[in-house]
């Protein structure tokens, strides 16, 4: 069997080989990882591996990521043709496809909705970086991708400018999309994504100040982001700022979200309180 990407075959026997095997392993750990960390409900959720250069496993449809097993999983091309596999692929494959024609180098992506996470994707609102170095050197800043009906072109397309220098995006009012060099990173990427969301979130409750990364020590946790070789909307090949995202590294430990906005009842409160605590005390000497 075979199937066109331009003149592209593809191969279904790789979905046989040694390597396979080791990769279908990996997915289903993931897969129970995710479930076990409440990422994913019901059959949410999937997870790729692009094999060959035509040639992505990935996880079927209607299969929750616990039960999951290697005899479950599927093989498509490119163009999201199932090529192998006894069960039928996953509808957000496509999502997956984009970011392995967009960047060469990932082979890789998990997709789930874990909840802190995805209460972000909701309010279309990235978590603020710079306040914790895990987050920094494995995920750092996060696009929020437009919402369009999942399994469409449309939804698929939304990943693709992100793919080469980002390695997690929220999906609008849906959840979270991580990719990386292997199966057990991606899924890390997105463990470090929603913990992060979460710890924010309650440092947020705690009534803040936030404190941000200078851009000194910005500059430090670079530097072990490049070591782990880790892509980064900041650099550029050679190391150099490069940002693709409005703001770019931030310069001061005080944010414009962090600035207290009232509105106009707020503000005449504030102000009679105020006012009324001055003649309080001018009238207390
Ligand atoms: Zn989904």
């Amino acid at each position: 069997m075979s199937s066109s990407l331009g003149t592209m075959e593809s191969n279904p026997t790789l979905f046989f080989t040694p390597e396979a095997e080791a990769i279908k392993k990996e997915i289903c750990e993931a897969g129970k990882k995710l479930w076990l960390r409440q990422y994913v409900d019901g059959n949410g959720g999937n997870i790729s591996y692009r094999i060959g250069p035509n040639e992505v496993i990935c996880t079927p449809t209607l299969i929750s990521k616990y039960d999951i097993t290697p005899d479950d999983l599927c093989m498509v091309d490119l163009d999201g043709n199932q090529i192998a596999g006894t069960q039928k692929r996953t509808s957000e494959i496509f999502l997956h496809l984009e970011i392995f024609k967009a960047a060469p180098e990932v082979k890789a992506a998990v997709h789930c909705h874990p909840p802190h996470a995805t209460a972000h994707a909701i309010v279309h609102r990235a978590p603020e970086y710079l306040t914790i170095p895990e987050f920094e050197v494995f995920v750092g800043k996060v696009p929020v991708l437009p919402y369009a009906t999942p399994g469409t072109a449309a939804f698929a397309k939304t990943v693709a400018p992100y793919a080469k220098k980002h390695n997690a995006a929220l999906l609008a009012n849906h959840g979270v999309i991580c990719w990386g060099d292997t199966v057990t990173h991606a899924e890390w990427y997105a463990e470090v994504l929603e913990t992060y969301c979460w710890t924010v979130l309650i440092a947020r409750q705690l009534g803040g100040p936030m404190h941000y990364f200078t851009p000194e020590q910005e500059v430090g946790l670079m530097d072990i982001r490049r070591r782990y070789s880790i892509p980064d909307h900041r650099l550029d090949a050679a190391g150099n700022q490069d940002c693709d995202c409005a703001g770019g590294a931030l310069d001061s430990t005080v944010r414009e979200s962090d600035k207290i906005e009232l509105t106009d009842a707020q503000f005449e409160k504030l102000v009679k309180a105020v006012s009324d605590s001055v003649l309080k005390a001018i009238r207390n000497k």
